[in-house]
C-alpha cells in the first residue's frame, strides 16, 4: 500500500473532508469501477473545462503552467518564475505545502499579494466551495504568498444567451474561508494518517449524500428493499435522523410515525408481501377514456447556454416521442429529434403541434413535459396559443400511480424505471444502448454541437439508439395505462 507524495490534493482534501473512507478509497483504489467517469461525469467535466476557459479570457495577459499535471516539482518552478517575472495573472498556478498539492484557477496578482478565484461551472456558490478555497489559501500562505482575498467565480443565473448580462458572477468568500483556516492543520493531519492506516471504519450517514453523492453508496448502503432510505420520500435527511433513533428497516417505524398515504400503501404493501391496489383507482382513471396521445421528452441541458434566452443550466426540449391510440385500439408513432446546432425549439414546438393535434388529452408520466411545454410557449411565441391549448389538455399518469398502486419491488420510487418491471414484466429496457434521460441529454448535446468529431457511423447509431430510448419512454406508458385498467376491473 503506497501513499502518493504530496499525498493530498485540492479534490483529495474535499474528498477527505467529506469522509475519510472515500479519501482512502480515492487514493488506494483509484481503478475502483466507482470512481471511472462514465459519458455523464465526463461530460460534466468537459463543460467544467469550458468554463474555466471561458473564464481565463476574463483575465488578460494571464500565463497558463501548461505542463503535465504529473509533473508537479516542474509546475510549482513555473508558477514561480511567473509570479517573479511580473504575471498579472497565473492560471493553474500549482503550490506544495504541508502535504498537499493545489493548482489553482485564477490568482491575480494585487499591490499587496494575490487574489484567489476559484472557478466553478455552478450557477450559483456552494457551501463547499468554501472548503475548495480554503485549503488552496492555507497551501499558498505556507509557501510564502500574501492572500489578500478568496472568491468564487461562477455562473450568472441571470444571463441569457447570447448576451443579456454576464455569464460570470463572482462572490467573495474571504471571511469564510477565514474562519475555516484555523481547522485546516489538524485535518490535513487526520487524512494523511488516514491513507497511512487500514481503510476507515466510518458509519454511514448524511455524509455520504452531502455536499454530493459518494460513488460508493452501494458498497457502504445495505441493498434491502426494506431499508430506512426506501421509504417513499424520505430524502437522505430524514432517513439519516431515523437511524440515529434506531430506525433502520421500514419495519421498525413506530405506527405513530407522521407518513404521507403513498408511504402507507408503501408499508402495507411489504408487511403484506403484495400488489396493493386501491378500489378508487376505476375512479382516476376515468379521465383517461377518450382519445390519448403519450408524449415524453428529451432535453438538453448544458452549462453555457446555447439557444437564444437560455440561461446556464437551462433545459430546453430537443427530442420527442409521441404516441397515439387510434379507434381501432392500434398506436400511430411521431417523434422528433433535433439535428445541428441550430435552435431546435421552433422545429420541435412545430412537429409536436402537427402530431398532437387530433387527440382529446395527451399523457404524460410526472410535470416534466408541461415544464417544458411552458418554456417553449416563451421560446416559440408564434405557436403560443397552440403549446397553451396542448399544455392544456395534458393528463398526468404519475399521481395515478402514487395515489393507488404499490408493488414492494417500487423501492419507495415511482419513477418509470422503478415501477415498469413490477408492474409491465414483459416490457424492458434491457435491448437498449442508452437507458436513462441523463445519458440521453448527453448523447444529444454531442451530436448537435460536437457532431464533427464524431464519426457518422457512430452518429448514425446514436440517433438510432436516442430514438429507441424515447420511443420506449411513451411505449412503457401506454403498456402502463393498460396495465392499470386490467388492475382497476380487478380492484
Ligand atoms: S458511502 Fe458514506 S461511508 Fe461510504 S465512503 Fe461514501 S461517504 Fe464514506
Amino acid at each position: 500500500m503506497t501513499v502518493p507524495h504530496p499525498p493530498l490534493s485540492k479534490s483529495r482534501f474535499t474528498a477527505g473532508w467529506q469522509c475519510p473512507k472515500l479519501l482512502w478509497w480515492k487514493v488506494h483504489e483509484p481503478q475502483a469501477p466507482e470512481l471511472q467517469p462514465d459519458i455523464v461525469l465526463q461530460d460534466r467535466f468537459d463543460q467544467g473545462r469550458q468554463v474555466g476557459e471561458l473564464a481565463r479570457a476574463r483575465f488578460p495577459g494571464g500565463v497558463l503552467i501548461d505542463l503535465p499535471h504529473d509533473a508537479a516539482q516542474a509546475r510549482v518552478a513555473a508558477t514561480r518564475e511567473a509570479l517573479d517575472g511580473g504575471a498579472p495573472c497565473v492560471f493553474e498556478g500549482t503550490f506544495v505545502a504541508d502535504s498537499v498539492l493545489v493548482a489553482t484557477d485564477v490568482l491575480v496578482v494585487e499591490p499587496d499579494g494575490v487574489r484567489l478565484i476559484e472557478v466553478k461551472s455552478a450557477s450559483h456558490q456552494k457551501d463547499d466551495h468554501v472548503v475548495d478555497a480554503a485549503i488552496q489559501v492555507h497551501v499558498l500562505r505556507r509557501s510564502g504568498l500574501e492572500v489578500t482575498a478568496a472568491e468564487i467565480m461562477h455562473l450568472n443565473p441571470e444571463f441569457r444567451h447570447p448576451d443579456t448580462g454576464d455569464l460570470f458572477a463572482r462572490t467573495d468568500v474571504t471571511t469564510p474561508v477565514d474562519r475555516l483556516l484555523g481547522e485546516i492543520p489538524a485535518a490535513i493531519e487526520r487524512q494523511v494518517a488516514a491513507l497511512a492506516g487500514p481503510l476507515p471504519e466510518v458509519t454511514i450517514g448524511l455524509h455520504c449524500h452531502e455536499p454530493r453523492a459518494c460513488p460508493f453508496l452501494e458498497r457502504c448502503w445495505p441493498p434491502d428493499r426494506d431499508h430506512i432510505s426506501r421509504l417513499y420520500r424520505v430524502g437522505p435527511k430524514r432517513s439519516c435522523a431515523y437511524m440515529q433513533t434506531g430506525v433502520h428497516r421500514i419495519g421498525d417505524l413506530p405506527p405513530t410515525a407522521k407518513l404521507s398515504p403513498p408511504a402507507r400503501r408503501q408499508i402495507r404493501a411489504m408487511q403484506e408481501d403484495r400488489l396493493i391496489v386501491e378500489p378508487t383507482l376505476a375512479a382516476a382513471l376515468e379521465p383517461f377514456d377518450c382519445r390519448l396521445g403519450f408524449l415524453d421528452f428529451e432535453t438538453i441541458n448544458r452549462a453555457v447556454p446555447v439557444w437564444p434566452g437560455m440561461r446556464p443550466w437551462g433545459q430546453a426540449a430537443a427530442q420527442f416521442s409521441y404516441h397515439e391510440l387510434t379507434e381501432d385500439g392500434s398506436c400511430t408513432h411521431a417523434e422528433f429529434l433535433a439535428e445541428g446546432p441550430e435552435d431546435a425549439r421552433p422545429p420541435l414546438a412545430r412537429a409536436m403541434v402537427e402530431a398532437t393535434a387530433g387527440a382529446e388529452r395527451v399523457v404524460t408520466y410526472t410535470g416534466f413535459e408541461k415544464g417544458r411545454i411552458r418554456a417553449l410557449q416563451e421560446a416559440v411565441p408564434e405557436l403560443r396559443p397552440e403549446l397553451e391549448a396542448l399544455e392544456a389538455k395534458l393528463l398526468d399518469l404519475h399521481p395515478v400511480v402514487r395515489d393507488h398502486v404499490y408493488h414492494p419491488d417500487f423501492r419507495g420510487s415511482f419513477s418509470l424505471k422503478y415501477i415498469l418491471t413490477p408492474l409491465v414484466p414483459e416490457l424492458t429496457y434491457d435491448d437498449l444502448i442508452i437507458v436513462d434521460g441523463l445519458r440521453a441529454s448527453v448523447e444529444i448535446a454531442r451530436l448537435l454541437f460536437v457532431a464533427g468529431k464524431i464519426r457518422p457511423a457512430d452518429r448514425d447509431r446514436t440517433r438510432r439508439d436516442l430514438l429507441d430510448y424515447c420511443e420506449r419512454d411513451t411505449w412503457a406508458m401506454v403498456k402502463l395505462l393498460e396495465r392499470l385498467r386490467e388492475l382497476a376491473t380487478a380492484a
